[in-house]
């Protein structure tokens, strides 16, 4: 029986195709061309979410700037929750890494005088951040796809989902794989798997996250033992397209866009975010950190300020000054996200947005170096908690062989067992995932309280309980959609109470993360990251202390 299961060997294997994993596989086919490495990808990796990032990507280039400032301004921007030396390394390789890009190809923006050219960005209190027009994301990942298929090393598995992480001798020695033409189960064994998978903002019912990011990595790792870290930071982006979430980027506060409530008020300079200046001088207010800006929306709300619509409150966000030549030069794709998804040409009128979940602070907790806990995995990109992207340190491993075919005759078996041939199941995978985002919405939003969270909590594990009764119409195995949604729900439900349980642990309020019954920072209790551990039942929390050098914890000053 074991011997009928589709076993495939690599040295490393890639868990996703987006900017993280095409990145971690080339760096590991440049570091040593003998090593053969898997890129194994549900969606074709030009689908990835990569592919959306909009704005661009921060890294010190001009003179005005320093390494230093850059570090300053992520480590207050991360409210002293970030580990410093990581925070060094990236600062530091951030340029060199836009350059190597530049290299391969990508079309970068430039000045008149034929430089890079750097906008404004959030939290940012310099100008360092590179962009290709309003469409980073689609550049940036085009260039790393074509360069990865130069090398001969790097073998592609797409729209093949990865459904369980192999673990014998306390090693990860491998990955079940579903493909989804056929619906086989197969093996791939490694000597070493790095997840990059990305984030998991469809836990959320408003998110810019597209349909694939379900938390999918966090998952595997958590149920291997792994811990994840600091979950309960999850980022809200203050201007979503109300009804379907689609970002309306950065870019467009940074080029010079302001916003407004129903009065037509600038209203974040009633929340410590600077003073209300004439146009271009938006350093700060707009400019300010996303998880200001997004709490200020709920205030304004509170204070009866905000539009009613047909997809619940909204405010206004107005670029018609910066003129039809200056919105097409810069930030051609948010007119055309505005005029195909809410009807309105923003050359005319204001865009109608709300905050919505989109980045995920937590993740699989790695060190410096990408490794987790447990050895031969690694992670890196959204899914990781410390995100270094490459893998060029993962030469000196070393090899050794796994017996695993027993597990994965159990994988196969578990999921035939639990979706295809279940009778008499009555729960429907839209319900549950709706009651899964309903929940985290009310209870884990941008505001928690413990009474909220605990109701989460509950409301979590019984969705736990109630997956085990799933009843799937779709038994087929070619491209069996609901199959995979239903394995992705599994995932999600898993990451929701991870985050509902890490922010229950954390007693006051930093960055993203508010507590409206601990509404301060308390440095002196919470300096520390949050550990989750999965367990059959609760989850278990534990905090690691944070690395702190050469930037003693202060206040976040913005503006003023
Ligand atoms: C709309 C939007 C705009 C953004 N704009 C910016 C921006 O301007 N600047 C910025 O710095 N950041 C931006 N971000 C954030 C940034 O784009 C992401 O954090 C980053 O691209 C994540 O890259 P990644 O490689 O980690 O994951 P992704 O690009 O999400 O790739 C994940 C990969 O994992 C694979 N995968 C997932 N689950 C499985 C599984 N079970 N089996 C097999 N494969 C799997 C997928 O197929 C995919 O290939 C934006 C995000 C969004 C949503």
């Amino acid at each position: 029986m074991a011997e009928s299961i589709p076993s495939h060997e690599h040295d490393i294997i890639v868990v996703g195709g987006g900017a993280a994993g095409l990145r971690a596989a080339i760096a590991v086919a440049q570091a040593d061309p003998t090593l053969d490495v898997a890129i194994v990808s549900k969606v074709y990796p030009m689908r990835s979410h990569t592919v959306s990032a909009e704005g661009g990507a921060a890294g010190v280039i001009k003179a005005n700037d320093s390494l230093d400032a850059h570090c300053l301004d992520t480590i207050s921007g991360s409210d002293w929750l970030a580990d410093q030396p990581a925070v060094e390394a990236f600062v530091q390789e951030a340029p060199q890494e836009l350059l190597q890009l530049e290299h391969w190809g990508c079309p970068w923006s430039r000045e008149p005088d034929g430089s890079i050219a750097v906008r404004p960005f959030g939290g940012m209190k310099i100008e360092r951040t590179w962009y290709a027009a309003d469409k980073t994301g689609f550049h940036l990942l085009h260039t790393l796809f074509q360069t990865s298929l130069k090398f001969p090393s790097i073998r592609r598995y797409d729209e093949w989902f990865v459904t369980k992480l192999l673990v014998a001798d306390g090693r990860c020695c491998g990955i079940t794989a579903l493909e989804l033409r056929t619906g086989v189960m197969h093996l791939l064994g490694a000597k070493a798997v790095i997840v990059c998978t990305g984030g998991a903002g469809r836990i959320f019912p408003f998110t810019t996250n597209g349909a694939i990011k379900t938390g999918d990595g966090m998952g595997l790792a958590y149920r291997a033992g792994v811990p994840l870290k600091d979950m309960e930071f999850v980022q809200y982006h203050p201007t979503g397209l109300p009804g379907t979430g689609i970002l309306i980027t950065e870019a467009a506060r940074g080029e010079g866009g302001i916003l407004v409530n129903k009065d037509g008020y600038r209203y974040l300079q009633d929340y410590g975010l600077g003073p209300a200046e004439p146009w271009p001088r938006l350093r700060a207010m707009e400019l300010g950190p996303r998880d200001k800006l997004s709490q200020a929306f709920i205030y304004e709300r509170q204070k009866h300020r905000t539009l009613d619509g047909p997809h619940g409150d909204y405010v206004l966000l107005d670029v018609r000054h910066l003129g039809e030549e200056k919105i097409d030069q810069k930030i051609p794709f948010v007119r055309e996200l505005a005029r195909r998804y809410v009807g309105i040409d923003p050359v005319h009128e204001a865009i109608p947005v709300r905050p919505v979940v989109h980045y995920m602070m937590g993740g699989i907790h790695t060190d410096l170096d990408g490794a987790t806990p447990l050895p031969g995995l690694y992670a890196a990109g959204e899914v990781a908690c410390v995100s270094i992207n490459g893998a060029n340190r993962l030469g000196s491993n070393s090899l050794s062989e796994c017996l695993v075919f027993g597990l994965v005759t159990d994988e196969a078996r578990r999921i035939n067992e639990r979706y295809l041939h279940k009778e008499g199941g009555r729960e429907r995978i839209a319900a549950l995932r709706t009651e899964m985002q309903t929940a985290m919405e009310r209870g884990a939003g941008i505001f928690r309280d413990e009474t909220t969270l605990r109701q989460t909590c509950a409301t979590l594990a019984d969705l736990r309980g109630r997956m085990a009764q799933l009843r799937l119409e779709d038994h087929s195995r070619s491209f069996n959609t609901e199959l995979t949604a239903a394995i992705e729900l599994e995932f999600m439900v898993e990451i929701a109470e991870a985050i509902a349980h890490s922010a229950l642990a954390r007693t006051e309020s930093r960055g993203s993360h508010q507590r409206s019954d601990y509404p301060r920072r308390d440095d002196a209790r919470f300096l520390k990251h949050t550990l989750i551990y999965r367990t059959d039942g609760t989850p278990r929390t534990d905090f690691l202390t944070v690395g702190i050098t050469r930037w003693p914890p202060g206040e976040r000053v913005y503006g003023g």
